[in-house]
């Protein structure tokens, strides 16, 4: 490392402790020393003091404490001129700063500054990111879908190339965090006047105005070594190792650099990120923690981009259909209003749907698009509204009747990845639409077609090898071939519906998440799909076919060594494989002994609530307290990380309505408290069940938020109403 750099890191890293003490000492005088502060959703404290020297910061005394950590860390500010400080001691200095800023930051929420709202625009930034987001993501990290994070910091020489340089990320499907600033402007505000969409839907993320904001997304990364790595606190050296060799993040800094940019950089080295700049600053080769170069320059903003992949060696594939629009899963949360849009398609308005249909090999003529219909072109390029009937032709040595349903749900990802085209629903339910900025750019009803044959035969490599598509457009034809679809969903539905675990001999694994967490496995059965709720049997089975050494893998069941359990030696003996000895043996139907693992993605979180006999389910996302005193931030904390827990368990929502749920322990009678959101949205299928199971109004008798959240009304509660598990056998 460059001395002047060293020098610079060392000098920014002094400023931060210092007005990180000035403001803690301020804040205590106002607030006393035991005040209590928590970022917004989330279990680690300050994650990256907590991550890095295990010490929980609850107070502000503790943040005192804390500081402590960061002044050991700080060597001597070198006098100007003068050539002290070496390598080592600018990393420390990294850390240090890190530090300081979280703490800088921890204050500013205390005393209300934070998340910064731009006085210019009015614009709210994102401020710290919550636990639940990084679940969220969880497994677009894992599949590939987002290779890598970049944090874009400063401001580039014009708006433009900050579209440009942004666009060219999104592209490549790169999560983008903004922070910092040149002079006042920035990437965030050169963005907002172009008009660009922010915000996690569009992957570009602004954390705050501040360089010191980019320690936000350092708390990101640092917590996915927490969360799906289930390495301890206080390892530094298993975290710093995790963060280099499993979380893909780089920085471009635009525009010059100071002190606390420095200084900030050698925090972001020290994880093993490096950081790619417009100016021409020293080139810092491979030290200690990096294979590659630290600090990088590239003065030409249309090479940028490039440059930092090569340099972070991220492996980007990226397939786009002929279309005149951009084209990846960034834009898939794009949203299309009302004032926006050209033209849509079902969504109640008009008849349509979209079926995927296997057909033979000779049926069909590959990248083939007909439209069928009186005037279709016209009645097209007039918008408003049109019927629509999407029919997919598959076919392929490999393909099987099963999965048809598997790749008709791809058809919305499909469409939704192209800029300016939006999906929703599915089948004979699905609603779509184009806006008016990519009829511009020459969109047209035959793309929606070319995006199916593309992206089809790309996605399904190995069991699709000819896809043709026809599309109808006179409502007479369209609800005509929806009563052939119609009738071709409903024997798909009773097939899978009579799916059970014991009709199939083989169950698949999921291993996706081992690259997060590294013993964990999904074991997904006909019953009981994976803990993130995108992986069914059929997408294992599927997955297989398509890659037979890529993450999901046979598993013959072998026999059954305890049916109420749900204990079979070939999973066993799997798994002890698999997890790498982490776990010896599983049951697949309780949540009191040998239960799945989790990694740190689940929809849902089941825990037993002891006084009640029973068991809670919250789904990520609910932000209030539950009766077993843990919020979902909190408890998802001792869930993950691939150790089985007993009594706590990470699910898919659909496995509740199972008949697999729980099936040891007594099945979805042990329900006795349950989210709002959960009893709404699985309702139909819960209460066919409940029905089953000789309990109709079960659902009633189950508590939620707005009946109880502690344990002691929801007692009283369950005694009023009579909940079944009260006199069920006590499950300890
Ligand atoms: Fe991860 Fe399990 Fe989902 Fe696979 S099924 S992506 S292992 S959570
Ligand atoms: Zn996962």
């Amino acid at each position: 490392m460059s001395k002047l750099i060293a020098s610079a890191a060392i000098r920014g890293a002094h400023k931060l402790v210092k007005q990180a003490e000035e403001m803690l000492e301020q804040t205590i005088r106002d607030k006393g020393e035991s005040h209590t502060f928590e970022f917004p959703d989330t279990a680690f404290y300050l994650p990256m003091i907590y991550a890095m020297t295990g010490f929980p910061v609850k107070t502000l005394g503790d943040m005192r404490t804390a500081l402590g950590y960061a002044k050991e860390l700080l060597h001597p500010e070198p006098e100007e001129n003068v050539w002290k400080p070496y390598l080592g001691e600018a990393l420390d200095s990294g850390m240090a700063t890190l530090f300081a800023e979280e703490i800088i930051l921890a204050l500013k929420y205390i005393n209300g500054f934070e998340p910064v709202t731009d006085p210019e625009t009015g614009y709210v930034y994102n401020g710290f990111i919550t636990d639940t987001i990084q679940r969220n993501l969880g497994i677009q990290l894992v599949d590939g879908t987002m290779p890598g994070f970049a944090a874009v910091i400063g401001a580039a020489p014009d708006d433009d190339t900050a579209v440009n340089i942004v666009r060219e990320l999104q592209e490549k499907n790169i999560l983008i965090f903004l922070s910092g600033h040149v002079n006042g402007n920035s990437v965030t505000k050169q963005l907002l006047r172009k008009g660009v969409e922010l915000g996690w839907d569009t992957r570009i993320v602004p954390l705050g105005p501040d360089t010191e904001h980019t320690l936000y997304a350092l708390d990101w990364a640092v917590r996915a070594s927490l969360i799906f790595g289930g390495k301890k606190p206080g390892d530094y050296k298993e975290h710093l190792k995790y963060q280099k060799d499993r979380v893909f993040a780089f920085a471009i800094v635009l525009g010059e650099l100071d002190d606390i940019k420095w200084s900030t950089g050698a925090g972001a080295i020290n994880m093993g990120f490096p950081a790619i700049c417009d100016t021409d600053v020293p080139v810092i080769h491979p030290t200690g923690v990096c294979t590659y170069e630290e600090v990088d320059k590239e003065l030409d903003h249309s090479k940028i981009v490039q440059k930092s992949i090569e340099v972070r060696g991220l492996k980007i594939i990226v397939e786009k259909p002929p279309i005149p629009v951009a084209y990846g899963p960034a834009f898939e949360g794009e949203r299309i209003r009302k004032e926006d849009m050209f033209i849509e398609f079902g969504g109640q308005r008009t008849p349509a749907f979209e079926w995927v249909r296997m057909k033979e090999l000779e049926e069909v003529e590959d990248g083939k698009v007909t439209i069928v219909g009186t005037d279709w072109q016209k009645k097209y390029e007039e918008g408003g509204r049109m019927p629509l009937g999407i029919v997919i032709d598959v076919a392929g040595r490999k393909m099987q009747k099963d999965f048809e349903s598997v790749i008709e749900r791809k058809v919305h990802h499909n469409i939704n990845e192209a800029q300016g085209l939006w999906h929703m629903g599915q089948r004979d339910i699905n609603w779509i639409r184009i806006n008016h900025n990519a009829k511009k750019e020459g969109v047209t009803l035959e793309h929606l077609g070319i995006i199916q044959t593309t992206m089809m035969k790309h996605r399904f490599k190995s069991i699709v090898d000819k896809v043709q598509v026809t599309i109808y457009t006179d409502e007479k034809d369209v609800l005509e071939i929806r009563e052939q679809a119609r009738q071709a969903y409903k024997e798909r539905d009773q097939r899978l519906g009579a799916l059970t675990d014991e009709a199939v001999d083989t169950f698949y694994s999921c291993l996706l998440c081992q690259s997060f967490a590294p013993s964990h496995v999904c074991v997904i059965t006909p019953e009981r799909l994976g803990l993130c709720g995108a992986y069914n049997w059929l997408d294992g089975k599927a997955a297989y076919e398509i890659d037979p050494t890529g993450g999901n893998q046979p598993i013959e069941k072998g026999q059954l060594l305890d049916a109420r359990y749900g204990r079979y030696s070939g999973v066993d003996e799997y798994l002890k494989k698999a997890s790498g000895g982490a776990v010896e043996t599983l049951n697949l139907y309780t949540i009191m002994e040998n239960p799945m693992t989790s990694c740190g993605c689940f929809e849902c979180i089941v825990a037993i609530v002891p006084e009640a006999n029973g068991v809670m389910i919250v789904q990520r996302g609910h932000q209030g307290m539950t009766p077993v005193g843990m919020k979902f931030s909190t408890l998802a904390g001792s869930v993950g990380g691939g150790v089985q827990s007993p009594g706590f368990m990470g699910i898919g929502r659909n496995f509740i309505t199972s008949r697999k749920f729980l099936y040891g322990d007594g099945g979805i009678k042990r329900i006795v408290w349950m989210t709002k959101n959960l009893k709404e949205s699985l309702k139909e299928a819960f209460e066919e069940r409940a029905k089953e199971e000789g309990v109709p109004d079960l659902l009633d008798k189950i508590a939620d938020e707005t009946i109880a959240e502690d344990s002691e009304k929801l007692l009283e509660f369950l005694s009023s109403v009579g909940h079944p598990a009260l006199e069920m056998e006590p499950m300890i």
